[in-house]
């Protein structure tokens, strides 16, 4: 499955917000025997549709869709020349999908900066530098033989000028993510800056309804999507219960916890959508990619679906919340049978017919 890697200086929080995320993670508490990687967190995408479709169903339990993080240790100023955990910092990170990155915002004169002083923007300068530099020594190791290559082999023409345009990116000191650059034929060269990047800014308390402090750091992450939360007050809302913690968190103006907001956005950032299915025994959220077919869909419950698909019946969720039961939902024509070139849409309820 898909991960994001979190990275972010020493001391800006990362390890108390990695600790609020594993504390939530859905493998340690659903699945007792699952073998779980210190480094690696899985936490359920909260969905509201979820517990309006139990509502609806009667079901059991409702099973959200996941997402997971990994805790990569090690980026310091030259890890893209070995120092510090380097080199393994580069290859955990290369095996992630998406990079999230966690900046310091808050002030606190007793926890050190690396750097002496709290900047945002400096930060992001720091960790982006390393990731370029690492890509930019990928490129030039791959240049010559790729030149090569494109006298002899017209396709791989196309991929030799996305790699040249890619090092012009690079050497303005600018991400392949932030440059918009199309990901698809550098895709063999696993640059670490094509990643999806996000970003979680740790804000003091009160900055956390500062629009105007916010609107500023968002500014030097976008097109990147930024979340503000505070990662001491993560770590306190995860020891109360639901009741107690939608209290606190409506105390400062806040209506989803940061972790919330995180596993939602990093879904996003993934590139991921859900379908739901729903029934007496439980409501389900199904994770796909954007732009999946009806039969790729069903080959994530079963690869026998996909097999043996035939079609789906599709009932989007406000159609069926509207009518309250799927029965009402046929009788007025919201129930659609779609084929195997339907691409699935957010939201969509679905039962699926095939062949065994
Ligand atoms: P890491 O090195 O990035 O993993 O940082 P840690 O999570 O270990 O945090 C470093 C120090 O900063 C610890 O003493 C934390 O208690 C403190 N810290 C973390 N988040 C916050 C925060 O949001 N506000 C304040 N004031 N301190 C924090």
């Amino acid at each position: 499955s898909l991960t994001i890697g979190i990275v972010g200086l020493p001391n800006v929080g990362k390890s108390t917000l990695f600790n609020a995320l594993t504390k939530n993670d859905v493998l340690a508490a659903n699945y007792p025997f699952a073998t779980i990687e210190p480094n690696v967190g899985v936490v359920g995408v909260p969905d509201a549709r979820l517990v309006k479709l139990a509502e609806i169903f009667s079901s059991e339990r409702t099973v959200p869709a996941t997402v997971s993080f990994v805790d990569i240790a090690g980026i310091v100023r030259g890890a893209s020349e070995g120092q510090g955990l380097g080199n393994k910092f580069l290859a955990n990170i290369r095996e992630s999908d998406a990079i999230c990155q966690v900046i310091r915002a808050f002030e606190d004169p007793d926890v050190v900066h690396v750097d002496g002083k709290v900047s945002p923007k400096d930060d992001i300068e720091t960790i982006n530098t390393e990731l370029i530099l690492a890509d930019l020594q990928t490129i030039e190791k791959v240049l010559p033989r790729l030149t090569k290559e494109a006298r002899l082999v017209k396709d791989k023409q196309a991929v030799l000028a996305a790699v040249e345009e890619a090092q012009k990116v690079l050497e303005e000191g600018r991400t392949v993510f932030s440059a918009g650059l199309d990901p698809e034929p550098l895709r063999e060269l696993h640059l670490l800056t094509a990643k999806p990047f996000l970003y979680v800014f740790n804000v003091d308390e009160d900055e956390l309804v500062d629009e105007a402090v916010k609107d500023n750091l968002r500014a030097l992450v976008a097109p990147a999507e930024a979340i503000f939360l505070n990662a001491k007050i993560e770590s306190e809302l995860i020891e109360l219960d639901a009741e107690e913690a939608l209290e606190l968190l409506q105390s400062m103006g806040q209506a989803e916890s940061g972790l919330d907001q995180l596993a939602r956005v990093g879904f996003n950032t993934l590139g991921l959508q859900t379908y739901l299915t729903a029934g007496p025994k439980e409501s389900r959220a199904w994770t796909i990619r954007k732009g999946a077919t009806a039969p790729e869909a069903a080959g994530v419950i079963h690869t026998d679906f996909q097999k043996g698909f035939i079609k789906a019946e599709v009932i989007s969720f406000d159609d069926l919340v509207a009518a309250g039961s799927v029965t009402e939902a046929r009788a007025q024509g919201k129930a659609r049978m779609e084929g195997k070139d339907y691409v699935m849409q957010d939201g969509d309820v679905v039962e699926f017919r095939f062949n065994v």
